[in-house]
């Protein structure tokens, strides 16, 4: 047995953000995570972050737009909170040693960015994510944080209805291990892959949701899925906002603008509305006969080659690697793709779940700061405040109360489980041929628009792939790096985490944020303007809701 007073599940920026923060009050902190620490998704941030830190820029303004982009189901109180305290993380991520741009009067540089009223985006080129990663990375290491790394978390140990532990598996080796701890942070990011094509990482397959679902702890609101209005056809690779922010326009197949359409309800903004609005608009384009194979046009070629190739320089080889098409010569065909889950874990301000011991940051965790529509950039920002908060809670927690009794029974159990999986005799499934079904019906059906004949067929198909999963073979029957387990673990993550998305978006009957309702497409505050809990029991999930936290922006009509 392992022993830690604080256990961070996870090292994106929300996981590294927390660990340094509990070490910093004191506690001995410890993080696991399933791939070195740098690959986590975090390092995938194209766009920014955002903080109102400008002059002619107030807390307030920024608070306003989330309030407005999360479609009002966002909880205000969390949102003024994070607002208010983001100009001084940006700051702190200055004096870490985050290169920001900076403008030619070498002062910090911002973009715009969609259903921001004010260029308040933060950016270093086309790579944000990956230079605050690498910083914060730094900074662990100076303050010596263990971490177990290629560990894979497979549960989380409970005692007396708090969480005391987990327990993981050590990729390298095959062995289990049961580690003891006062508390708990799971900031093991997204769910993108049980989409498919997501313009998430591979590794984002959602298992801290799906585990704290499992223990009693709630998900809220995970029927709002972000589809991003650009990513490639292809393999649904993210082509980061920050074009549009830079001054990229979109095309349909005639060469319109048609983001000027006065249906689109965006005649100001255009192409930065915010991404529910423009993934709309472009999947309407493309569904009415307007778009091209599939796709609409992002055209950057007035932006010129210098800009493209400063600002914009990853995407321009990515476009050309996988596209083949050089943005400064062509437009791109892009189309909307499932990016990001604005739902999640339901956890207090300070990342509390309601089990005793349990805190959730990042994207993993629903606090709500999103509702129902998340504004590019305000993700990175919620990865540092929120993992800085449960990081100094989790410490607080643990100072006060001693290490659970715990015997070797629980791992040997989970021993014999993970061994009985092992032992399964081939019968022709394999799990990625089972992991693409789930994925590509969740896509058909759970995408930009929804219907409730759709979203019962995916129910229908889910019920079906989990009861093929029950009898999944393990291929690969070797001990060390014995990948095949662990993808084996995350679809059973993933089978659950795509019925209460299915569930959750039946249930709603409304259109709001990123959930678009054919069969109901109005909003409706009366009776909807409430999050959706679902609870996990052996008959699939349990609905019940909570009224949003509004405290001074009422809902209105939404227009950009
Ligand atoms: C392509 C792309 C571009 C983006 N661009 C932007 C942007 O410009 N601005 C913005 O604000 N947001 C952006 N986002 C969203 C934002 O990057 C993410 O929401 C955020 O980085 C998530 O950080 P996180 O710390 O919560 O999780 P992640 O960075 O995803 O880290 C999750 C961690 O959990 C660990 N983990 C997961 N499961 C287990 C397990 N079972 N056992 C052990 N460890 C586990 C992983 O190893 C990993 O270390 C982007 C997202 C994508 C996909």
């Amino acid at each position: 047995m392992i022993t830690h007073d604080v256990l961070v599940i996870g090292a994106g920026l929300a996981g590294l953000r927390a660990a340094l923060e509990a070490q910093w009050q004191g506690a001995d902190v410890a993080i696991i995570t399933k791939v070195h620490p740098v690959r986590s998704h975090s390092n995938a941030a194209q766009g920014g972050v955002n903080a109102a830190l400008e002059a002619g820029d107030s807390w307030e303004s920024h608070a306003y737009d989330t309030v407005k982009g999360s479609d009002y189901l966002g909880d205000q109180d969390a949102i003024e909170i994070c607002v208010r305290e983001a100009p001084q993380d940006i700051v702190e991520l200055e004096n870490m040693g985050v290169i920001f741009n900076r403008d030619e009067t070498g002062k910090l540089g911002t973009r715009n960015f969609g259903g921001a009223s004010f260029a308040r985006t933060y950016f270093v080129a086309d790579i944000t994510g990956q230079a605050m990663l690498h910083v914060m990375y730094e900074q662990l290491m100076k303050e010596q944080v263990r971490v177990y790394e290629e560990w894979f978390l497979t549960d989380l140990v409970m005692e007396d209805g708090a969480c005391v532990g987990v327990l993981a598996l050590e990729i390298r080796s095959g062995r289990l291990e049961l580690f003891r701890a006062k508390a708990v942070i799971l900031c093991t990011g997204g769910l993108g892959r049980v989409f498919e094509p997501s313009t998430n990482a591979l590794i984002c397959t959602g298992d801290g949701m799906a585990l704290a679902y499992r223990v009693g702890a709630p998900l809220m609101d995970m029927e709002m899925v972000q589809y991003h209005p650009t990513t490639l056809k292809s393999n649904g690779v993210l082509i980061t906002e920050g074009a549009r922010g830079e001054g990229a326009y979109l095309l349909n197949a005639s060469g319109d603008r048609f983001m000027s359409y006065e249906r689109y309800g965006a005649t100001n903004a255009m192409e930065l509305a915010s991404r529910d609005v423009v993934s709309r608009a472009e999947q309407t384009e493309i569904d009415e006969g307007r778009g091209i194979d599939g796709c609409v046009l992002l055209d950057c070629r007035h932006l010129g080659d210098e800009l493209i190739r400063t600002k914009l320089y990853q995407i321009w080889e990515l476009a050309l690697d996988i596209a083949n098409v050089d943005l400064t010569k062509e437009p791109v065909p892009i189309r909307p793709g499932m990016h990001y889950q604005m739902g999640g874990i339901k956890t207090d301000v300070i990342g509390a779940t309601s089990v005793p011991g349990l805190y959730a940051a990042g994207e993993t965790a629903c606090i709500s700061l999103h509702g129902g529509n998340r504004l590019g950039a305000n993700s990175l920002l919620e990865t540092i405040v929120f993992g800085r908060r449960s990081g100094a809670a989790a410490a607080e927690y643990a100072a006060a109360r001693d290490f659970a009794a715990l015997s070797d029974a629980k791992l040997r159990d989970e021993d014999a489980r993970i061994q009985q999986i092992m032992d399964r005799p081939a019968n022709g499934e394999r799990t990625a041929a089972l992991r693409l079904e789930m994925g590509q019906a969740m896509d058909r059906h759970v995408g930009v628009f929804r219907d409730e004949a759709g979203l019962q067929e995916v129910v229908d198909v889910l019920q079906g792939l989990k009861e093929r999963y029950k009898q999944l073979p393990v291929e690969n029957r070797g001990k060390v790096f014995n990948l095949d387990l662990v993808f084996h673990l995350e679809l059973e993550f993933m089978l659950d985490l795509a019925e209460v998305i299915a569930v959750s978006a039946l249930d709603r009957r409304e259109s709001r944020g990123a959930h678009s309702r054919t069969d109901y497409p109005e909003r409706n505050d009366d009776e909807w303007l409430k999050h959706t809990l679902a609870a996990w029991s052996a008959d699939g999930p349990q609905m019940s809701y909570l009224p949003v936290t509004i405290t001074r922006w009422k809902p209105e009509a939404r227009a950009y």
